[in-house]
C-alpha cells in the first residue's frame, strides 16, 4: 500500500477519482486557510508597524487580500461546479496555483517586510511565517506538490534573509529555519501518505460496492440484466401500465437443443453462442425494451407499453416474436463451428389480472414449453388452461421422488391370453397410489420420470418387483411376465448387467422374463440396441416391440432385431371395426409378422367383435379389458380361467309379472 502511495504522490499515477478526492480535500480547506492567513497577516502588520515602512505593509496587505480573493473565487468555482473525474487535471493545476499564490505573499513578506534592525521583531516575524507554514501542512498536504511548493516558497526567502546577515546568531536562525522546513516537509509527506491510504481504501471500497451491485443485477456472461433486475423492472412496468392504462408483453425465449451444443462442442462454445444470441437480441429491440437472461439458455424480453387494447397488444407481441425468430435464420459462427440454432418463445400480456412478476414469468415459461411441444422454433400465447396442466405436472414431479422412497408404487398385471381367454402371460404395469391425488396413471408420470431421470430408479424397482413376483408365481404355476423398459433405461450402459444380476439373484428362469421396448428406443441408436438385445437374448430373455405401428420402423432393421413379438398399438385395435385404415394397417402388421416369423399381440381388445376380427386375420395373442383390466398381483394369482365366458345363445326375455 505504501509503495503504491509513493508512486501516486510523486508521479500522479493515482486513479482519477482518488485524485479528485485529493483535490476536494484541498479546496475544502481553503476557507479555513484564508481566515487563518488574514488573521496572521493583520497580526504581523500590527507587530511590525513600528519598525517597517507603512507603505510596504499596506501594499503587502493589499496583495494578501487580492490573493485571498482569487483563492476564494477558485473555491467558489470548485464547489459550484462539482467537478467530475474528467476535469480533475484542471483542478489539480488550480490547486497548485492557489498554493503558489499564497506562498508568494509570504515570500514577499520575507523580502519586503523583514525588520532588519530588531532581533525581537525578527523573531516575532519568523514565528508567524513559520506558524503559517506549519498550518499549511494541515491544509495543503492532500496534494504533495502543493505543500512542497508552499513550504519552499514560504520559508526559503526567510532563511535566505537570515543567512545574508554577518551576525553568527542570525545565520544560525536561518539554518534552523531550513531545518524546520525539512521537518515540516517530512510531516507533510507522512500526512499525505495517510490521506492517500484513506482515499485509496475509500475508492476500493466504493469500487467493490459497485461491482457487487453490478453482479447482483447483471448476468456475468452476457452483461444483460439478470432475474432480479428484471423483476424490479417488471414491477415498475406493471404499475406504470396500470396507471396509464396500456398493455405490455413478456416474451420468454429458450433456445432449442442448446444442451446438444454444450454436450457435443463444450461449454466454451455454448457460452460464446449465448453471448452472440444476447447481442442479436439486444440489437433488434427498441430502447425502452429490456432483454434479460434468467440463466442457462433462457432469455426474457420485456416489451412495455405496446398497445392500449388486447387485440393490438397481441398483434404487436406476435410481430415482435416473429421478428425475433428471424434473428435465428442466419447461423451463428462460433470458434469455427457454424451453428444453426432456433428458439421457442412463450408470450404473456400484462397487466390483465393481478399477476405478479413471478406469475407472469411462469406463465410465459409455460407457454414457451407449449411452443416446444408443438415442434419448437415458434411461439405460443399463454392461456389459463396451460397453468393448470403445469401445476398438476409440478405436483407429480415433486411427489414422484417420495413415491419411490415411501413405497407408494405397486405393480399391476394385465393378462395376455389366447382367443379363448386362457392366460399365456401377463404385462406388468406400474401404479402409483398418490396420498392425495389417488391412483395416478403411468401415462402421466412415466414421461416425467423420464425427463427427471427418476426413471432409472423406477425402472429398477419394476425389474426387481416383477422378478420377485415371477418367483412367487413359480410356486403356483409359472407364468411369463413382460415389463416395459423406457428408452433412457435401456440405453444405460450398465442395463444388461443389471438385468442379469437381478434375474440371477431372484433365482428365476430368464425365459419367464420378457422385455417390451418401443420403436423409438430402437431408432435412437440401432447398433447399441441390437448389442444389448443380443446379449440379453443369449442369456435367455425375450423381447417384443411395444406400441408397434406408431413409430417409423423399417423392415430393414426389424429383420435384424432379435425379437419374438410385435405388440399392435391399442389405438389401431380399438377402432379396427369402424376405421377402414386401421383395419388395413392391423392386417398388414399381422401378415408382415408372419413373414418375419414373429408373434403378434393385440392390445386394447375391448369387444368380442374386435377379438373375432383379429383372430380371423391370424392374431393369436390378446390383451385388453375384454379379458381383464390390469389387476394387483394377488388378484392375478386368483384369476379364474378362462377369462372369456363362452357366449350362449340369448335367453328368452323373462315373462312379465303383470298380465
Ligand atoms: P403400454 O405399455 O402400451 O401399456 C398398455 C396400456 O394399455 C396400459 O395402460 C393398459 O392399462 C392399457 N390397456 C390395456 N387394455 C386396454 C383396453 O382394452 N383398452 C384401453 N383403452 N386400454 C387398455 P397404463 O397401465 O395406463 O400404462 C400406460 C403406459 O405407461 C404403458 O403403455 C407404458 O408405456 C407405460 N408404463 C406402464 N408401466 C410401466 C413401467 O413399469 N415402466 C415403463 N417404462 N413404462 C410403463
Ligand atoms: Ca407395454
Ligand atoms: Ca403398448
Amino acid at each position: 500500500m505504501k509503495e503504491r502511495n509513493r508512486e501516486q504522490v510523486s508521479g500522479g499515477a493515482a486513479e482519477p477519482d482518488i485524485r479528485l478526492g485529493q483535490v476536494r480535500l484541498f479546496f475544502d480547506s481553503i476557507p479555513f486557510s484564508i481566515q487563518a492567513i488574514l488573521l496572521t497577516s493583520f497580526l504581523l502588520a500590527y507587530l511590525i508597524w513600528e519598525v517597517t515602512s507603512h507603505r510596504a505593509i499596506l501594499g503587502w496587505l493589499s496583495l494578501v487580500s487580492l490573493v485571498s480573493l482569487v483563492r476564494l473565487w477558485q473555491y467558489r468555482q470548485f464547489t459550484r461546479k462539482d467537478p467530475t473525474v474528467e476535469q480533475v487535471a484542471h483542478w489539480w493545476n488550480q490547486a497548485l496555483l492557489s498554493a503558489t499564490l499564497s506562498a508568494i505573499t509570504w515570500a514577499a513578506a520575507s523580502l519586503f517586510l523583514f525588520p532588519p534592525e530588531s532581533l525581537l521583531h525578527q523573531l516575532l516575524f519568523t514565528f508567524l511565517v513559520a506558524g503559517i507554514a506549519a498550518g499549511a501542512v494541515t491544509t495543503l498536504s492532500s496534494i504533495f506538490p502543493a505543500i512542497l511548493l508552499f513550504l519552499l516558497v514560504d520559508l526559503l526567502p526567510l532563511s535566505w534573509r537570515f543567512m545574508m546577515s554577518d551576525n553568527h546568531q542570525e545565520r544560525l536562525i536561518g539554518a534552523m529555519t531550513v531545518f524546520f522546513m525539512l521537518l515540516l516537509l517530512l510531516s507533510a509527506q507522512r500526512l499525505n501518505e495517510t490521506i492517500m491510504e484513506t482515499l485509496t481504501m475509500r475508492h476500493e471500497k466504493s469500487r467493490a460496492e459497485a461491482t457487487i451491485r453490478r453482479q447482483a443485477l447483471y448476468d456475468e456472461l452476457t452483461d444483460l440484466p439478470n432475474r432480479r433486475l428484471l423483476y424490479n423492472q417488471l414491477n415498475r412496468e406493471i404499475a406504470r401500465s396500470r396507471r396509464h392504462d396500456h398493455l405490455g408483453a413478456i416474451l420468454f425465449l429458450d433456445l432449442d437443443y442448446f444442451k446438444n451444443v454444450n454436450d457435443s462442442l463444450g461449454h466454451a462454445v455454448g457460452d460464446e453462442l449465448l453471448k452472440q444470441v444476447a447481442a442479436r437480441l439486444t440489437g433488434r429491440l427498441r430502447n425502452e425494451d429490456t432483454v434479460a437472461r434468467l440463466g442457462g439458455d433462457e432469455f426474457v424480453i420485456l416489451l412495455p407499453e405496446i398497445a392500449k387494447n388486447t387485440d393490438q397488444a397481441l398483434t404487436r407481441a406476435h410481430s415482435c416474436a416473429s421478428d425475433l425468430r428471424k434473428l435465428f435464420r442466419e447461423p451463428f459462427l462460433v470458434e469455427g463451428h457454424t451453428l444453426h440454432v432456433s428458439a421457442s418463445m412463450g408470450i404473456v400480456l400484462f397487466p390483465l389480472d393481478e399477476s405478479t412478476p413471478g406469475d407472469l414469468l411462469q406463465q410465459a415459461d409455460v407457454a414457451m414449453y407449449r411452443a416446444k411441444d408443438e415442434g419448437r422454433d415458434g411461439f405460443c400465447l399463454f392461456h389459463p388452461g396451460m397453468q393448470e396442466a403445469l401445476e398438476a405436472r409440478l405436483k407429480i414431479q415433486r411427489g414422484l421422488r417420495r413415491a419411490l422412497s415411501e413405497d407408494q408404487l405397486e405393480l399391476y398385471y394385465q393378462p395376455q391370453v389366447d382367443r379363448h381367454g386362457r392366460i399365456l402371460g401377463a404385462e406388468a404395469l406400474v401404479r402409483w397410489h398418490h396420498p392425495r391425488l389417488g391412483l395416478v396413471s403411468p401415462a402421466e408420470f412415466i414421461p416425467i420420470a423420464e425427463e427427471t431421470g427418476l426413471i432409472y430408479q423406477l425402472g429398477d424397482w419394476v425389474l426387481e418387483t416383477a422378478c420377485r413376483h415371477i418367483r412367487q408365481l413359480n410356486e403356483h404355476s409359472p407364468l411369463a411376465i413382460s415389463i416395459n423398459i423406457s428408452p433412457k433405461q435401456f440405453r444405460e450402459p450398465a442395463f444388461v448387467e443389471r438385468v442379469k444380476e437381478v434375474v440371477e439373484k431372484s433365482d428365476i428362469d430368464p425365459g419367464l422374463l420378457h422385455l417390451e421396448i418401443t420403436e423409438g428406443t430402437v431408432l435412437d441408436n440401432v447398433e447399441q440396441t441390437i448389442a444389448h438385445m443380443e446379449s440379453l437374448k443369449e442369456f435367455g430373455i425375450g423381447f417384443s416391440i411395444d406400441d408397434f405401428g406408431t413409430g417409423y420402423s423399417s423392415l430393414a432393421y426389424l429383420k435384424r432385431l432379435p425379437i419374438e413379438a410385435l405388440k399392435i398399438d391399442r389405438s389401431f385395435v380399438l377402432d379396427v371395426i369402424d376405421d377402414r385404415n386401421d383395419a388395413v394397417l392391423v392386417e398388414t402388421i399381422i401378415v408382415m409378422a408372419r413373414h418375419l416369423g414373429l408373434e403378434v399381440i393385440a392390445e386394447g381388445v375391448e369387444t368380442r367383435e374386435v377379438l373375432s376380427f383379429l383372430a380371423q386375420k391370424g392374431c393369436r395373442k390378446f390383451q385388453g379389458y375384454l379379458f381383464s383390466r390390469p389387476v394387483p398381483f394377488a388378484e392375478l394369482i386368483a384369476l379364474e380361467q378362462p377369462l372369456l365366458q363362452e357366449q350362449r345363445p340369448c335367453a328368452p326375455a323373462p315373462a312379465s309379472a303383470a298380465g
